[in-house]
């Protein structure tokens, strides 16, 4: 651990024009200095850097942050890590605070067992490159694949000399400890042997985002029915299954880049494309695509566009990952291959630019693309139809965003033709049941909070996917988060509603942001849940009068939580405005430009959230056992809350659509 003295130090040396100067050339405008923002592509430069707050801001895509968010969000390193980056370019040197005895050990193995892998690696490209067995068979396959010497040395394939112990061997022989070559999953140790996993296999290298080799998949040379085509290393310490890309290392970049990414099956679909040309390219190879996995790839990008076989396996796979993509709140299309083709075999067989136009003509939002296959299969049949509905709806109910919801929904009911509020409703049922379901298991955690503490712990859920992640893995909810967001960052812009004066003549008058947002809550007496929120909430009444420089104030608060969560906020691209670009090819560049809608958006969405919530909780109120007369009392504010809501929803839908 580094002291807190010593990260003191690198923040009061990192000039967080100096530190982005090295990535984005910057050139002088006033007190500021601006730039092409590192983060979203563009071409006229809206990266401000402000030296005197220091702090810098994209007016394009709204990221933001001091000097140590810049080298985490722009190199994606962890905070102790971006500390140590500045430490070296400011020569400050960092004191280390006592580390427990078990903590070293365990960081001492994890690096050795990378090691090894290193090792075992370049001798597995040394067998291929320089070997006559290996240039004979394991090169001329892999050349027989079509992949050319720089694709081969790109991701580092090789081969695995055949025998039961020449890796073994030859680590032994490099001083290499055998005990690690174990916990890679490298050899296997069966009563007191030792013998190589992969012997005579060809050798992908599987690596982390920072380019280590963490892992290995190994193909088998000719097929053989009894043995499996792929072997992949066993989980170990440095390589857990379910949160690893194959390729993540070469994609980032150009994931952040085309700010979206692709996501196929298996590591020559991986390898192949980027042969043609198409780098923003990741597998899930090994496992089905998990939570953990859209994850990693949200840091980079919200965008995911899965590319899958078009056979019915193809198919249904493509179903699972969209619900699971869009559960975490992003956006999804799909490109289907012509049946018995993978992105490898299409890759191969079409002209690079051939691939790049296929894929980006033939991607379909996922609504189109659900509702053509199961179009497909319907045929017209009214009970097949009302169930292809109802699985189109369920899609929609795991989206966590009301907005986006809301958005998607006149979109179904359009192309469907059926009434929006018949989706309405069926969608609010199905909501409010996996609300209730939550409510009850949170309940029930309370009850057993004494005889079970792990109950209580929202990441064992998460463990086992049946809290939905979105919800969990942020701070409050994605509507009061927004909320507060846009009361940091606009606080003291106007907004313009039309007025009748006393002569009954319409007049425009201004409000400002933040006047409007409080007004609107306090009168309802509707505040946000979160307590960390809300203490920003309340500082920001506190002082609200005049001109007031909120983001400044926010993020350089002397409380850390309150500063990190405004930078954090304030670097959240803003969800709304991305889709729009989606859904009705809007280009907005500049959030401003949307300010009156984001912000009426932003307030209506808050509200209807808790009066949704409230109604829940009336709902399991109803349907447990209360007395008679509770029962009257709980059904009159029910309809009251039906109302309110009936009416937010009107008012939102004005403002989105
Ligand atoms: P072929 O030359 O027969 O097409 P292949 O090596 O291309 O073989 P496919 O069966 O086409 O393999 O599968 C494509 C991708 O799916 C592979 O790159 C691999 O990542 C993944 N894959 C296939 N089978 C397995 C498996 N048993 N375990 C893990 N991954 C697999
Ligand atoms: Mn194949």
């Amino acid at each position: 651990m580094i002291s807190r003295s010593s990260i003191d130090k690198v923040k009061d040396a990192a000039r967080v024009e100096e530190v982005v100067g090295d990535f984005v050339s910057l050139k002088k405008r006033g007190a500021n200095y601006l730039g092409l923002c590192p983060f979203h592509n563009e071409k006229s430069p809206s990266f401000n850097v402000n030296p005197v707050k220091g702090i810098y801001k994209c007016f394009g895509c709204g990221k933001a942050g001091d000097s140590v968010r810049f080298v985490m969000d722009h190199e994606k390193l962890t905070y102790p890590e971006a500390i140590r980056y500045l430490g070296k370019k400011y020569s400050i040197d960092l004191e280390e605070e006592f580390q427990p005895e078990e903590a070293k050990i365990e960081l001492a193995e994890r690096e050795s067992m990378l090691l090894v892998n290193q090792f075992a690696t370049e001798f597995f490209e040394k067998y291929l490159w320089e070997t006559e067995e290996g240039k004979a068979v394991g090169y001329s396959y892999f050349v027989e694949r079509g992949f050319t010497n720089e694709t081969i040395k790109k991701f580092q394939l090789g081969m695995h000399p055949p025998g039961w112990t020449s890796l073994i061997d030859a680590a032994k022989a490099a001083a290499y400890n055998t005990s690690y070559l174990v916990k890679t999953g490298l050899v296997i140790e069966k009563e007191d042997k030792l013998f190589d996993r992969f012997r005579g296999r060809m050798m992908f290298p599987i690596h982390n985002v920072s380019g280590k080799v963490i892992g290995f998949g190994g193909r088998i040379l000719v097929n053989d029915k009894k043995q499996a085509k792929y072997v992949n290393s066993p989980e170990s310490e440095v390589y857990h299954k379910s949160a690893v890309l194959y390729g993540i290392h070469l994609a980032r970049k150009s994931m952040i880049a085309e700010d979206a990414a692709l996501l196929v099956e298996g590591y020559t679909d991986v390898i192949s494309l980027h042969q043609a040309g198409v780098e923003n390219v990741v597998a899930s190879s090994g496992t089905s695509l998990t939570a953990e996995q859209i994850r990693v790839i949200q840091r980079y990008t919200k965008n995911i566009t899965i590319l899958y076989d078009g056979d019915s396996a193809g198919i249904k796979a493509s179903f699972r990952g969209i619900d699971m993509i869009l559960e975490q709140g992003m956006n999804v299309k799909i490109v289907l291959f012509p049946d018995g083709e993978d992105p490898d075999s299409f890759a191969k067989k079409n002209s690079p630019l051939f691939v790049k136009s296929y894929i980006k003509d033939e991607a379909k939002d996922f609504l189109s693309f659900k509702i053509a296959v199961l179009h497909d299969e319907v045929k017209g049949d009214p009970i097949k139809t009302a169930e292809m509905i109802r699985e189109i709806i369920q899609s929609l109910a795991l989206i966590p965003d009301p907005i986006i919801r809301a958005v998607y929904l006149k979109e179904c009911a359009m192309r469907l033709e059926i009434a929006e509020q018949t989706l309405i409703n069926e969608l609010n049922k199905l909501v409010a049941s996996g609300r209730k379901k939550e409510y009850e298991k949170q309940q029930r955690a309370q009850e057993n909070t004494h005889a079970d503490d792990t109950a209580e712990d929202p990441f064992i859920d998460e463990a086992n996917g049946e809290v939905p992640l979105a919800e969990i893995k942020q701070l409050g909810w994605a509507q009061e988060r927004d909320l507060i967001r846009i009361l940091i960052k606009y606080a003291n812009l106007l907004i313009t509603f039309q007025e009748i004066d006393e002569d009954k003549r319409i007049i425009d008058a201004q409000i400002r942001v933040g006047d409007f947002v409080v007004n609107e809550l306090l009168n309802d007496g509707l505040l946000p849940e979160n307590t960390d929120l809300l203490r920003i909430f309340d500082l920001f009444v506190g002082i609200t009068e005049g001109d007031f420089p909120a983001d400044t104030f926010f993020m350089h608060h002397e409380d850390e939580l309150i500063s990190k969560i405004a930078i954090d906020l304030c670097s959240e691209q803003h969800v709304l405005s991305a889709h729009w670009r989606e859904m009705h090819d809007v280009y907005i560049t500049e959030e401003i430009q949307l300010l009156k809608k984001m912000v009426l958006g932003a307030v209506y969405s808050f509200k209807l959230r808790k009066v949704q919530v409230m109604l829940d909780v009336l709902n399991v109120k109803i349907n447990s056992n209360i007395p008679e007369e509770e029962v009257m009392q709980a059904l009159e504010e029910m309809m009251m809350l039906q109302k309110a809501k009936m009416e937010l929803a009107k008012q939102l839908s004005y403002v989105i659509l």
